[in-house]
């Protein structure tokens, strides 16, 4: 199959098998070229196959030489049909793992079943020696079925109490189009905070316990953010800025009960704003990164998500002393983004997001390619035009 990208709306309905590996190699390459990590030797990552999560388990097992466990929900390849991004992702990664002598298990399902827990406490059990020592939470879901009442809760980006109209960029044609979206209703926020809050996170870790497979002293982790004003009525402001704080809520929640029942830490890290697949579907939010990352850039200080999660590891979550955390008890990796200065420019640029002017101002076509390369195009070194298998097996998967 030649396998070419087919954009609808903030999503690539295909992706490239070659593409997605030659990426997840940039990512190891960076890390290996960073030096080894004293670090967790297992480490479960929920969400592991995108975005955020996968470079964290990328940090986990190329940094640290840990064992991974990966939790994902994607879709695999038939003759007719590429697998999502994920699953190439996920495939690439295990084979570098085997390549590498890391030990690295999958498992491919809804990560709110209570299924996905005892058989992921079972692989960890069988391959992990038993328990993990660090746990990344990174899911970004669109939905959740509650696992004892059955309740399908719908996760919706919304603003709440008033109206919301922005800019946004159109991902197939990189016009500039206008948002509006009306208020969140109640329930609406209520069913947010179900998928995005930290009720799953906390199932997570109650599960782990209960089989026996938290280490002495493991620690558990989850991505926040918080970003500028402009962003605030349709992010922090809104129904998914709820569910953020809610998860805020839960960190604290865990970090008491970890620190007296094993020693352990529950932290939330505040990352910086880039394009992965769910931040590409929230409004308002493309314009603010097709303008920030030149800025950032321009600084020297433009950093992807491996960028960002090896600093993670490497200068807050496995460093002598403690790990530095703000007032509020967060990790803050988002420092180059919420520097004043670059959010001066920011604010100044922002004026000039107009109809004739927004070229100058944004980075569009750079946007545009960041987003492709979630789906494996625009890779250097990949022939597009070559004829490529659709279906790659993941090997802990697929045998
Ligand atoms: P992403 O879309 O790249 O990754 C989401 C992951 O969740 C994938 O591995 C996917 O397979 C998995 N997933 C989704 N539904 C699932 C389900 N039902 N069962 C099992 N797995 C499922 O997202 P991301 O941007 O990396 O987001 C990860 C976290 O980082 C989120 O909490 C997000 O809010 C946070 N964050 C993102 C940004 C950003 O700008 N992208 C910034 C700060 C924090």
């Amino acid at each position: 199959m030649i396998i070419e990208p087919r954009v609808r709306g903030f999503i690539c309905m295909t992706a490239h098998p070659d593409g997605c590996a030659a990426n997840v190699g940039e990512q190891i390459a960076h890390v290996r070229a960073r030096g080894r990590i004293d670090g967790p030797r297992s480490v479960l990552v929920v969400g592991a196959s995108t975005g955020y999560g996968l470079a964290s388990r990328i940090v986990a097992a190329f940094g640290c030489g840990a064992k991974t466990a990966g939790v994902f929900f994607e879709r695999p390849g038939s003759a007719k049909r590429t697998a999502s991004a994920g699953w190439y992702n996920s495939a690439a990664f295990e084979r570098a793992a085997a390549d590498a002598g890391l030990g690295a298990w999958s498992y491919n399902g809804d990560a709110f079943a209570d299924q996905a827990k005892e058989r992921v406490a079972g692989l960890i059990a069988e391959h992990l020696d038993g328990s993990v020592d660090l746990v990344v939470y990174s899911l970004a879901a669109p939905r959740r079925v509650h696992p004892e009442s059955g309740e399908t809760f719908n996760s919706i980006i919304k603003p709440i109490g008033a109206p919301f109209t922005g800019k946004t960029i159109d991902a197939r044609t990189g016009a500039l189009a206008d948002a509006a979206i009306e208020p969140a209703t109640g329930r609406e926020v209520e069913q947010t905070v179900a998928v995005m809050g930290g009720d799953d996170w906390r199932r997570w870790m109650e599960a782990l316990d209960g089989a026996g497979a938290l280490a002495g002293g493991c620690r558990t982790v989850a991505y926040t953010y918080l970003g500028p004003e402009h962003t605030w009525p349709i992010y922090r402001d809104g129904t998914i800025g709820k569910a953020k704080e809610d998860l805020q809520r839960t960190a604290g929640a865990l970090d008491r009960w970890l620190r007296a029942r094993c020693g352990g830490r529950a932290l939330l890290s505040v990352n910086r704003a880039l394009v992965t697949q769910a931040s590409a579907a929230i409004p308002t939010v493309a314009v603010y990164l097709a303008m920030l990352s030149p800025l950032l850039r321009e600084r020297g200080a433009d950093e992807g998500c491996i960028e960002q999660i090896d600093r993670l590891f490497r200068e807050r979550l496995y460093v002598a002393g403690g790990v530095p955390v703000d007032g509020a008890g967060r990790i803050r990796l988002d420092d180059h983004e919420m520097a004043e200065a670059a959010q001066a420019a920011v604010r100044e640029r922002w004026e000039r997001v107009t109809e004739q002017g927004y070229r100058q101002v944004l980075d569009v076509d750079g946007y545009r390619r960041e987003f492709l390369r979630l789906f494996g195009f625009g890779m250097p070194d990949v022939d597009y035009g070559a004829d490529v298998d659709p279906q790659v097996p993941i090997p802990s998967i697929d045998g």
